[in-house]
């Protein structure tokens, strides 16, 4: 997956004619079909609508934050790597780093099953990415983690590393 090709590998073609500035589908128009930054009009509409979605998505959150199962795998394994860890679950991650997936920057639509009924993974479902791998020292702390689509995360730890991610890796490494 790439943020300027669709599902099926064919360029992003979404809208016929450019949305109006101000909008959602402006801001999704600016950053997957004319692969540019979007406007502030668009960033504020973005931000908005982002307000409204964690407004109308309480119920899942809800849901989540009981949900902790992956903890106690989590802290096994940093444990064994010798590296940090700190108890958190899904509804502290969105409320530190929203719902937009940290690699491509577009919603990670968080009511998407982890598998199809095919018994196939999603690749648009949520994966909860360690920005610096456990296996290279990084810790399984909030800092650390954060909310991607399943198939950039597949994408990020597989060799297909384009320039542009390994760029903003390292931003974020930084802090
Ligand atoms: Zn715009
Ligand atoms: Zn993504």
């Amino acid at each position: 997956l790439s943020r300027n090709l669709d599902k099926n590998g064919k360029p992003y073609q979404r809208f016929r004619t450019p949305p109006p500035c101000g909008t959602y589908a402006g801001y999704d128009y600016h950053r997957r079909q004319a692969l540019e930054d979007p406007c502030d009009p668009c960033r504020q509409a973005m931000s908005l609508h982002w307000q409204i979605q964690r407004l109308k998505r309480g119920d899942i959150i809800n849901a989540l934050r009981n949900k902790n199962s992956h903890h106690i795998q989590q802290k096994r394994k940093a444990a064994m790597m010798n590296t940090e860890y700190e108890k958190f679950n899904d509804a502290d991650m969105f409320e530190r780093w929203g719902y937009l997936c940290h690699i491509c920057e577009i919603e990670v639509d968080i009511t998407i099953p982890q598998r199809d009924e095919k018994g196939n993974y999603n690749l648009q479902a949520l994966h909860r990415d360690h920005v610096v791998a456990v296996t290279r020292g990084g810790g399984h702390t909030l800092e650390n983690v954060r909310p991607a689509h399943a198939g950039c995360n597949i994408r990020k730890s597989s060799s297909e590393w384009t320039d542009e991610l390994k760029e903003k890796l390292a931003k974020l490494a930084q802090g």
